[in-house]
């Protein structure tokens, strides 16, 4: 934990400056960039603090400007950028595998006509892969003039660095500076959004995100300290999550175990270039689109397919789409995840069948597949989807779909079943004279047997068994509670029951029996009932 001391005041700080950078009393903490989707660490920024040896903890928000101020902020910086390297290269040497660290630049380095030289010399000192260093410029270092901080891109470009552009839409030219600026990541800050979600802020993100996504740039949500902050921002496509809600910026010791602990992976961009949706709107949480995406259409997703990688994945999803596929899920399950898991090779070719028909009739086009979902705490299960689809975008080798989905595994199942009941009742009872059903004790359901539909005109699924065959009269009135009370026993794990019940208004007698299934933890799962006709006696 850091803890404020003292504040120093402007003097003190310039006057022991010299001192902070050769004792090692401005030091680099780092903030891990985690991919909300994965899990995985994407990267690290390093940030600056100063300790100083009688006042305590000093916060950048107090020095940094006073640094600026006094053109010290370049040495700091670099000191900064070396402290970085030094440490990259210990873990080199000891095998340990690194991630990328971003490293701040002030606005002020931009003057200094060498800076982009000095950190590549501290680079080669060092050895290390300019892969692993990136460099956070503000929208601030263009407000010195477009061309200085075009130039300065550009030497970092032809080094291989990568730039990142910090705090972007804090500024007023956000928009634009990105079409003139050639970033290579874009950092959001939360602040921007001020807990409003739906409101203002969210509007300026969501146009952001849409804008960035047009550029095809990575993008890092920053300052991101709550669950509800991450899943809206991978909702808008953002996956890429620095803050507290992951962790808080760590000392070097505590950020090398989580860089050892954690799996790595490379930062990608959301999507390419779409031409026909209108993103913009699609992706302001206040437009009309949005609205109905969420509120007003059933379970709806869009996602893109790439016809070389083969990928599909999900860029959006509303509630109800969630709610189709049940299982307890979340967005967060569902968005940037391989959308081709659970799907077995038939039901896969089948799907493509259906993108590839949409694509070339310009329509919308419905399929039926099966996919297995797994949920912790529900298990596996499988599924049918309908799904209505229809192409609302392209780029090059890129599809955009939008999708409607209804989860019609109910349906098929009672189809499945009764295909499946025929085949199994159908020569062994209708011999024997026995009527034969199932009964579900969690749910309360009914499955009858073929015979039981033919004869009695039984739907293939009844629900709040016993309760629709009193009413309809198979069972009769004054039999009715010594049957309800069966199916009390049978909730309570008795294993078997049986009795004569004289059968519909005829009042046929029949040999009544229940057997009880329980499941692997000995709770009452099924029951399974027969009613043979009894012969010999008359009630
Ligand atoms: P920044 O570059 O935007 O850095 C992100 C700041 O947000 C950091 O504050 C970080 O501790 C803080 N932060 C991270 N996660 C959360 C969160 O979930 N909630 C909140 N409320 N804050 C979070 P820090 O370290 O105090 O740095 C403040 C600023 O000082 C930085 O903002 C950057 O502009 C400047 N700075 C820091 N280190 C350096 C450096 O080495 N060189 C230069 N030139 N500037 C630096
Ligand atoms: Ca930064
Ligand atoms: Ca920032």
């Amino acid at each position: 934990m850091e803890d404020l001391t003292n504040r120093m005041i402007e003097p003190e700080l310039v006057g022991c400056f010299e001192d902070a950078l050769t004792f090692g009393h401005i030091y680099a903490v780092y903030q891990p960039q985690i991919n909300h989707s994965t899990g995985r660490m994407v990267g690290a920024e390093a940030l600056m603090r100063w300790k100083h040896p009688i006042y305590g903890i000093q916060m950048p928000g107090d020095f940094i400007p006073v640094l600026e101020k006094n053109n010290l902020i370049y040495r700091a910086d670099l000191h900064i950028f070396e402290t970085v390297c030094r440490f990259q290269r210990k873990c080199l040497d000891e095998g340990i595998s690194i991630i990328p660290i971003s490293v701040n630049m002030s606005r002020y380095d931009i003057y200094n006509t060498n800076y982009v030289e000095e950190i590549e010399a501290i680079r080669k000192k060092y050895d290390i892969p300019v892969k692993f260093l990136r460099l956070e410029i503000t929208e601030s270092s263009a407000i010195g003039g477009r061309e200085l901080i075009t130039k300065v891109l550009r030497q970092l470009h032809d080094h291989g660095y990568t730039v990142e552009m910090d705090d972007f839409g804090s500024g007023y030219s956000s928009l634009n500076i990105l079409k003139d600026l050639d970033v290579d990541v874009i950092k959001l800050d939360m602040a921007f959004l001020a807990g409003d979600i739906g409101g203002r802020g969210g509007t300026i993100l969501g146009s952001i995100v849409q804008m960035t996504k047009w550029l095809n740039t990575p993008v890092i949500a920053e300052g991101v300290e709550t669950m509800e902050q991450a899943d809206y921002m991978l909702s808008t496509g953002c996956k890429y999550i620095q803050g507290y809600l992951y962790y808080k910026p760590l000392p070097e010791e505590e950020f090398l175990e989580k860089m050892i602990q954690l799996d790595h992976e490379p930062l990608t961009p959301g999507m390419h270039l779409i031409k026909t949706l209108d993103a913009g709107k699609f992706w302001d949480p206040n437009s009309m689109e949005t609205l109905i995406f969420n509120n007003f259409v059933g379970g709806a997703a869009i996602f893109t397919y790439d016809e070389d990688s083969k990928e599909l994945k999900i860029l959006r999803v509303n509630r109800k789409y969630v709610k189709e596929l049940g299982m307890n899920m979340s967005e967060h399950d569902i968005i940037g995840k391989d959308a081709w898991t659970g799907f077995d090779e038939k039901n896969k070719e089948k799907y493509l069948a259906l993108l590839k028909r949409t694509v070339e009739s310009g329509d919308e086009e419905m399929g039926e597949t099966w996919r297995t979902v797994y949920s912790d705490c529900c298990g596996e299960d499988r599924i049918c989807i309908r799904t209505y689809v229809r192409e609302i975008g392209e780029a090059e080798k890129q599809h955009l779909f939008y999708a409607m989905v209804h989860n019609i595994t109910a349906e098929k199942k009672i189809h499945e079943q009764m295909a499946e009941d025929e085949a199994r009742y159908k020569f062994a009872f209708e011999q024997a004279n026995v009527y034969a059903w199932e009964y579900t004790i969690a749910t309360k359901e009914m499955r009858p047997c073929f015979r039981c539909m033919r004869d009695l005109g039984l739907p293939p699924l009844i629900k709040n068994y016993p309760e629709p065959v009193i009413e309809n009269g198979v069972f009769p009135p004054d039999y009715a509670d010594q049957y309800r009370d069966w199916h009390k026993q049978l909730e309570q794990g008795v294993e078997s029951i049986e009795g004569i019940i004289p059968l519909t208004v005829g009042r046929v007698p029949f040999h009544v029996r229940y057997t009880l299934e329980k499941d692997e933890n000995g709770r009452p799962l099924k029951a399974y009932g027969s009613a043979t006709l009894v012969v010999d006696r008359k009630e």
